[in-house]
């Protein structure tokens, strides 16, 4: 299943930052209900991985970029990535340890799925997956 979450990205353009920060607080819930859900039901739980990211990210510098994205913002293209779930070895924070790449997250998906597709175009799963 894929789930795109847009609304803090709609917030943040709008240049509401109240509402940026209570639907980042709104999909967080979304998310752990989904989770809870999963971890409830008999057909899903144990059997359910969750990987989470953005398309961008917000860059580096002080609040003045926090609305926009793209070519003109400093650091736009880092983004976050949260495994967990079945199949994901809990290793805490490891961006100082290795360097993920988005590309990254289809291999991973693949592998979860045992499915076997090149990875040369794709990147190489996640070093967490098992
Ligand atoms: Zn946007």
């Amino acid at each position: 299943m894929y789930i795109s979450y847009g609304e803090t990205d709609d917030f943040a353009h709008d240049g509401e930052y109240d509402s940026y920060l209570t639907s980042a607080n709104r999909t967080d819930n979304f998310i752990k209900k989904l989770w809870n859900f999963t971890q409830q039901d008999a057909f899903y739980k144990g059997k359910t991985t969750f990987i989470i990211t953005t398309d961008h990210g917000r860059g580096t510098e002080p609040l003045a970029t926090w609305k926009h994205h793209g070519n003109n913002v400093k650091d736009t293209d880092e983004v976050w990535v949260i495994a967990f779930g079945d199949k994901i070895e809990a290793k805490g924070e490891i961006l100082k340890e290795e360097q993920l790449y988005t590309n990254q997250i289809a291999a991973s998906v693949a592998k979860l799925l045992e499915l076997e597709i090149p990875t040369d175009s794709i990147g190489k799963p996640f070093s967490f997956i098992k």
